[in-house]
């Protein structure tokens, strides 16, 4: 189940499987909330789309106050569309500088996980009995190269995670009603047995409408985490431009939008503003 729900003036969707936790904080935030002008209005978290530098630095404090994020504690990523993931244990430093990475996890409490999207999806990772978080950036590249088999692997490599105990959630992606991809893409999802199940042929010759969100959710199901485990937002980025960007429907020119989890010490700190979320 999910639901929108207002953090200050940002608007975001919530797994309630998730915030049921009570030791964590998540958002797949929306457009909805910062101070972006168009085409990258509002709430753009883009570093390389072309929005002024001033207006992404707002967003982002907007951001960590908002989700009482403590300073130089929101991770982020120079997203390469790869399969690399990194690993925050409570020994090793924080980054200073972007990692190129696609896949971020950690066991600290206190440090959020982002990742940016404009129709690629956003994957969180929850292991519920080891309080360990993981979040993942899966476009198409990333989703056939099986970023998200690979995070269930690392988490049970670096912090013993039994994929029983995890649970997963796919947040707001292009859908396979608008997500037309060719052949040379297509082929890239050859070698998966499952693939007829989240592709299928458009009218015109070449072309499949491809469901991003069904692939990754049968790769996560392929790598041990029980399908009940496993939520899907099943909202369109590139339907809903009014509270999402997608690169897709706006020709390219786009901003970005953040999803975010983190650990948190004191339990969850959500202060929902809303008089009552609406779930979808
Ligand atoms: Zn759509």
């Amino acid at each position: 189940m999910f639901g929108f729900a207002l953090m200050g003036a940002i608007e975001y969707l919530e797994s309630g499987e998730l915030s049921a936790l009570g030791f964590l904080t998540h958002a797949f935030c929306t457009r909805r909330g910062g101070v972006s002008r168009a085409p990258y209005d509002g709430l753009n978290v883009g570093d390389l789309v072309g929005d002024r530098e001033e207006d992404l630095l707002r967003n982002l404090n907007l951001v960590k106050d908002a989700f009482a994020i403590p300073d130089g504690r929101l991770i982020l990523m120079r997203q390469v569309h790869g399969d690399r993931i990194h690993v925050i244990d409570e020994e090793g430093p924080l980054p200073e500088r972007l990692l190129e990475c696609d896949g971020l996890t950690t066991d600290r409490t206190g440090v959020a996980l982002g990742i940016r999207t404009a129709d690629c999806v956003p994957l969180f990772f929850v292991d519920r009995t080891r309080r360990v978080i993981g979040a993942a950036h899966s476009g198409w590249r990333g989703t056939a190269l099986g970023i998200a088999a690979r995070m269930v692997a690392t988490l049970a490599e670096r912090f013993s995670s039994r994929p029983e105990d995890l649970l997963a959630v796919i947040g707001p992606a292009i859908g396979p009603c608008c997500y037309e991809v060719d052949a040379p893409v297509l082929a890239a999802f050859s070698a998966m047995p499952d693939a007829g199940l989240f592709s299928r042929p458009c009218l015109q010759k070449d072309r499949w409408m491809l469901d991003l969100a069904l692939a990754n959710r049968l790769q996560i199901r392929e790598a041990g985490v029980p399908s009940e485990n496993i939520f899907s937002a099943g909202l369109c980025t590139a339907c809903r431009q009014d509270l999402f960007f997608s690169h897709r429907a706006a020709g390219g020119r786009a901003g970005r939008q953040i999803s975010l989890i983190m650990l948190s010490e004191g339990g969850c700190i959500k202060k929902c503003l809303t008089s009552g979320n609406s779930w979808v």
